[in-house]
Formats: C-alpha cells, structure tokens, sequence
C-alpha cells in the first residue's frame, strides 16, 4: 500500500517535471528554429584595422551570406583582449553576440590575476577559422637588413630598440617574446590596443621592430612602408617568398602560427550552435573567403576543423603549451 502511494506520488512528479521540461525546451527550441531573425553582432577584440580585424570582416562577410542575416563587427579594444571578451562572456547566450578571437584566448588566463571571465567554463567553442603565419618586421631606415645584421643589431643595442606588439598575451606579444628568448636579447616593449595602431607607428618610425601575423604586415612590407626581416618560423612565406625564414639562420626556438576561432557566450542552444557550425563549414570551404584569407597570407581551416570539438582542443592545447613558456620566459600576470 505504502510503496503503491509512494509510486503514484513519484508518477505525479515525473508528470510535472517533463511538463516542465517540455515548457523550457519548447522556447528553446522555437529561438534556435528562427535564429537567426535579425543581425548579430561579431566582437573582435583588438583594434579595427589590424590583422584580427581584417580577418574577423572576412568572416563576417561569409557568416552573413550563409546565415542570411546581416553581421556587424564590434571591436571594444583595449586590455589585450580582454575587455572585448568580457563583453561577450556577459551577453545573452543567444547567438546574436560572438566572439572572433585567437591565442589570447589561452594566454589571457596567465596574464592577469583576476580575469572577469573563465576562457574555458565562460564560452562554448564554435569553430575553428584560420592558421596563419607571423613575421618581423622593421620600422624603415632600420640599420640592419639581413637577419644576421639584425641579430647583431639588437643584441649590440637592445637597450635602445623598442619592440611594438598588440599588448601582453596577444600573438604579437608571443612572438615578441619568443624572439627575445631565441635571441638571448631583452628589447623595450611597447604595448598598443591591437597591432594597427602599432604598425602605424611602425610606418611613423616610432618604434623600431613588431613580430605580427601577415594579414596586416605584408601588405605594408610590399607597398615598401616597413621592411620584412624574417619570416617567424622554418618556412618562407609564399606572399614575401625573397624574405628568409628565421631558422635559415639557425635561430631555434621561434616557430608561431596563429589561428582564429568563434566563440559564443555559454549556454547558447545547441540547436543555435549548429547552425552558426554550419555557417564556419561553408565559410571555410568557401572559394570567395578562401582567396579573400590567401590575400592576407592566411589559410583557411580544412573543414574537419571548423568545429566545436577542433576549437576546444586547439584552445586546450594552447593553455598547455603557451602558458608554462610564458611562466618560463618570467611573464608576470598583471
Ligand atoms: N593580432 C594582433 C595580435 O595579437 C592583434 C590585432 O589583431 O590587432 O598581436
């Protein structure tokens, strides 16, 4: 009798739990069926006018064809990254708000002391979108061509050569500090919003030297506006294909390629999520984006790689490779 009483009892709860279920899926799933119905909103979090800002307007030129909604880029910069990220942690999980963001996304973690959000437990990984290289580059009338001559160069004068870069854990930060350790040299940084406004300094001549991703250098480099001294890894770049790589000269310890992804704000729908996964497959094997990203030096992402699963181990592996360098080069989190 009793068990009878606690079965019916159990049987009426059951009812009004998927009643509720039913109730919270329904929304859910109606949101995800029109999404997306007006423009979202892509956040890149360094300067517009940079590489990140450059390749994040390819995307969202392509997010827009395939989602059929207008995209609209968002660069609140500043912070190396962070406040545009923390921007996008506190939005509504809805899809209408993302995140284009790369390495510091990783790095960020061991940057600063008290993040406002989690890299990991704050977002759900969408895609992945690109690789792409990164190469020194030199403010014109530089004294040094070769990289021989530039190796010679700052470590004779490393008290003098200021060293621009997108600020601390961005990618031109790594790279900033991967050249110092393979160089055995400890240059002035100079920290910018983005690496826009550090290559215009560059071109001003007021800084002398900036590690960045080829998106925003090479055009530079080609229109004669700064000098490229060496591509930052064991490859030529096909875009600079006369400039050398900084292994031909034996420097070991200096190999960076950067990749961007798309995040949203966690708790996004999993129905939502799929559709903005849909949208970076057809992005990424889109002839149009492909040539637009090859313009700036940069690949797209093969498309085995334009998901959720691909960027949360891309991120993961950053976390475990890039954090212990920079605790190992003596970066101090802020
Ligand atoms: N990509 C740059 C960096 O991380 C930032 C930017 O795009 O401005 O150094």
């Amino acid at each position: 009798m009793a068990a009878l009483s606690v079965f019916r009892a159990l049987r009426t709860h059951f009812a009004a739990f998927a009643t509720a279920l039913g109730l919270l899926a329904a929304p859910a799933l109606s949101v995800a069926q029109d999404f997306p119905n007006r423009p979202l909103t892509l956040t890149m979090p360094y300067a517009p006018g940079g590489p990140g800002d450059a390749i994040t307007r390819v995307f969202a030129t392509s997010l827009q064809k395939f989602l059929g909604q207008q995209v609209v880029v968002d660069n609140p910069a500043g912070a190396s990254g962070t406040i545009g990220t923390a921007k996008v942690a506190r939005s509504k999980p809805d899809g209408y708000t993302l995140l284009m963001i790369h390495v510091s996304h990783a790095t960020n973690g061991a940057m600063f002391k008290s993040l406002p959000y989690n890299p990991v437990d704050d977002f759900e990984p969408v895609a992945r979108g690109t690789s792409g290289p990164m190469v020194i580059v030199a403010r014109q009338g530089f004294p040094a061509t070769t990289v021989p001559e530039f190796i010679q160069f700052v470590r004779a004068n490393a008290d003098k050569i200021s060293l621009a870069h997108a600020g601390v854990g961005s990618a031109s930060h790594l790279c900033a500090l991967m050249m110092m350790s393979a160089l055995k040299v400890k240059l002035n940084e100079v920290p910018y919003k983005g690496t826009a406004p550090a290559l215009a300094d560059l071109m001003g001549g007021q800084v002398d030297v900036l590690c960045d991703q080829t998106s925003g250098t090479v055009p530079q480099v080609r229109s004669g506006r700064i000098r490229a001294i060496a591509a930052a890894g064991k490859n030529r770049l096909p875009q600079l294909p006369d400039v050398p790589a900084i292994a031909e000269a034996g420097v070991d310890g200096l190999d960076i390629n950067i990749s961007f992804g798309l995040y949203a704000p966690k708790g996004t729908p999993k129905p939502v999520i799929d559709k903005l996964v849909d949208a970076m497959k057809k992005s990424v094997t889109d002839p149009d984006t492909q040539a637009r990203l090859e313009q700036m030096g940069v690949a797209a992402v093969p498309v085995d790689q334009a998901t959720p699963e691909a960027l949360r181990a891309h991120l993961r592996r950053e976390i475990d490779t890039l954090v212990p360098l920079l605790i190992r080069a003596g970066v101090q989190p802020n």
